[in-house]
């Protein structure tokens, strides 16, 4: 209801490897086809397939008597969910990462100090970008060296 009111997106984002191993437990992992089943029970989902909320993967749903928009990002459970990636991120101590879910980093300090080389810059860039994995690395044992607050999101 208070998305509804406030006319925001809601998004449910399952559970993924990249927190304290504390956190990363079956009890505390929720499909998104279960939050699904759940709010089917109390309302209809009108899938909302040419809709984007930002550059995001989540796949939007209308909840037609709440009047939410909903979205679902099935990172772990739905196996399309790589298809369209568009991101890279850069984390703080400099280092570019194709996949949020592979280990790959690419530093690019060496390209930044002690000044700034836009040709190096250039290509650091374009090693990482062809090194982009096609999908995560979640279902072979994943473990975090890095915390998703260490990445950025
Ligand atoms: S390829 Fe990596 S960064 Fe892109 S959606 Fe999949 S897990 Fe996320």
């Amino acid at each position: 209801m208070f998305a509804a009111e406030l006319g925001l997106p809601l998004r449910f984002i399952e559970l993924m490897p990249l927190s304290r191993t504390e956190v990363l437990t079956e009890e505390n992992f929720l499909p998104v086809g279960e939050v699904m089943r759940r709010l089917r029970e109390k309302d209809y989902l009108i899938p909302q397939s040419n809709r984007r909320e930002g550059h995001g993967p989540a796949k939007y749903y209308w909840l037609e008597r709440t009047g939410a928009l909903v979205g679902f990002v099935g990172a772990l459970t739905n196996v399309d969910f790589c298809e369209s990636c568009n991101k890279i991120r850069l984390t703080s101590d400099g280092k570019l990462r194709p996949c949020l879910g592979d280990h790959l980093e690419t530093d690019m300090k060496p390209a930044l100090r002690p000044e700034i080389n836009d040709a190096g810059l250039s290509v650091l860039f374009l090693k990482t970008l062809k090194q982009k994995p096609a999908e995560h690395s979640f279902h072979t044992n994943y473990q975090p060296r890095r915390v998703m607050t260490a990445i950025g999101g």
